[in-house]
């Protein structure tokens, strides 16, 4: 099987859509979370992805407050804006849509967190050490998180302690290993300084990991959260990618 494995999107409707131009035919499409939040389409966002083949999707940070779920003293300035926002936009159908997802999911080989499988919804998985932490919570094969940003992927090597770490080519696939935590980076608002959309194709028989960026509209995006009178900065940074 080929699955599409994206996260953050952060109803981004142009970069969501990018991505699904970009990634052609796939079995099965599994989104670890943050479908709303900083973004101008949420509703958008989450009809077009309960729309994709054998779903599966996670609950995330954002998408929690949104559902009042979280409490929103827990996040920066500018994301309770985005959060307050989203809490009067979203539809009663998007609403029952977050509210019905789940923390973290464990298939045959894949342990799916939108996090990290210690603490679903909060911890970031940023460097070796925190990723080395987590293998004591999941027992499959494979670890897929989002959450940070970053595409980047973790794996156990006896060079490196406690944990190697590495940022996927977008050339070469990898070749996934034992115990590998994998990010495939963020479709709707990228931080490692690269403003394409990111994402992930995991083939299933092979075990390969693919890593992807697609350029999108990125004027049109900010022009929709200007218009929506959501924070600027959120706009400001999608240019760059931070
Ligand atoms: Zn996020």
């Amino acid at each position: 099987m080929r699955i599409l494995v994206f996260s953050d999107i952060h109803a981004n409707l142009p970069a969501l859509e990018a991505v699904l131009e970009n990634a052609g035919d796939f079995d099965a499409a599994w989104c670890l979370g943050d479908l709303v939040g900083y973004g101008p389409n949420p509703n958008e966002v989450i009809e077009r992805v309960r729309s994709l083949p054998n779903l599966i999707c996670l609950l995330g940070n954002h998408d929690a407050a949104a559902i009042g779920m979280l409490d929103i003293e827990n996040f920066n300035f500018e994301a309770r804006q985005s959060i307050l926002w989203v809490q009067n936009y979203l539809s009663t159908e998007s609403s029952q849509f977050l509210k019905s997802l789940p923390e973290k999911l464990v298939t045959d080989e894949v342990t799916l967190a939108h996090g990290s499988p210690r603490s679903p919804i909060w911890e970031y998985i940023l460097d070796a050490y925190s990723a080395w932490e987590n293998l004591d919570h999941f027992s499959t094969p494979f670890c897929f998180v989002g959450h940070t940003h970053l595409p980047i992927g973790f794996h156990i090597s006896p060079d490196a302690q406690p944990m190697n770490w590495f940022l996927p080519s977008i050339t070469t696939p990898h070749a996934m290993i034992p115990r590998m935590i994998l990010n495939p980076g963020s479709v709707g608002q990228p931080r490692d300084h690269n403003p394409r959309a990111a994402y992930a194709i995991y083939d299933t028989e092979q075990h390969i990991w693919s890593a992807h960026r697609v350029e999108y509209d990125v004027r049109l995006t900010q022009e929709h959260i200007r218009l929506a009178g959501l924070p600027p900065r959120h706009a400001d940074r999608l240019a760059g990618g931070w």
